[in-house]
């Protein structure tokens, strides 16, 4: 399985991660990769990035060597904001691309499925968001998998099927069997899926193989993944709203001689 875009990884902005914008670009071009989403975690997380440095993303390259920069966010579904999202609408629309997903301390810890997937399902139907992160992870958000996968189809909202939540030192490592019956469930409805890294370091852009392997399993081909490159990725985001931010920022090369390798070596 060759897969050319990764729409799922963060930066220092995140708090809990640990590379720039600068050097997930360079590792995504050592690795041939042709697109990344930076998307760091919304506000109300602890570290989550404040509004303005979403606000603000437009001075980041749109073309970093030679690969597409997307300026997204990975948001929190909320309780207790007019559009259920701890981003406003007004900000949103100004990313390249939109992923919100269920997170600790960010007031669904109780389990409580009804909720949650009302919670999702108003998320969902937001015609701002592209993408819900880990929507597999079960153990911790249990949600009623077939009404979300029928909302994500009707809405045209990508479901990901998440690489680290299957490293045995993921803190969703409890949901691997929810994460691989939900993707069963995706792929049965016709849903779009996409296989994100959730890179928190810059040499984990890329990392698919064990959601590669998952999805290959479950008879999930390459050709059914919308991160298989990055037209797929560009011609699905166009498709379904103007991205008014989309060549802000221009295109730029980084002097030569400051690549870091995939390996790890300079
Ligand atoms: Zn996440
Ligand atoms: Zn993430």
């Amino acid at each position: 399985m060759r897969l050319l875009a990764d729409l799922h990884t963060h930066t220092v902005a995140s708090g809990h991660a640990y590379s720039t914008v600068t050097e997930l670009a360079w590792a995504a071009a050592d690795k041939g990769l042709e697109l990344i989403a930076v998307t760091d975690h919304g506000p109300t997380v602890p570290q989550g990035a404040h509004p303005w440095h979403f606000w603000n993303f437009k001075v980041v390259p749109s073309v970093l060597n030679g690969v597409r920069i997307l300026k997204g966010c990975e948001a929190n579904v909320q309780a207790d904001t007019d559009n259920g999202i701890d981003l406003a609408d007004e900000l949103l629309e100004l990313l390249d691309f939109v992923a919100v997903g269920f997170h600790p301390l960010t007031g669904f810890d109780d389990r409580d499925s009804a909720r949650n997937t009302e919670a999702l399902l108003r998320v969902i139907e937001n015609p701002l968001v592209d993408q819900i992160t880990h929507p597999g992870n079960g153990h911790d958000f249990p949600i009623d998998v077939d009404a979300v996968v029928a909302a994500a189809v009707r809405n045209r909202v990508i479901l990901e099927l998440n690489n680290h939540s299957f490293e045995p030192s993921s803190s969703r490592a409890l949901s691997n069997d929810f994460e691989r019956g939900f993707a069963a469930a995706a792929r049965d409805a016709g849903a779009l899926i996409a296989i994100g890294s959730d890179a928190h370091y810059a040499l984990h852009v890329g990392r698919f193989d064990m959601a590669a392997a998952v999805a290959a399993e479950l008879g999930i081909a390459e050709d059914r993944l919308l991160n298989r490159d990055a037209n797929s990725v560009l011609d699905f985001l166009l498709s379904k709203r103007e991205r008014p931010r989309l060549d802000v920022g221009g295109v730029w090369t980084w002097p030569t001689g400051r690549s870091v390798n995939a390996e790890g070596g300079a």
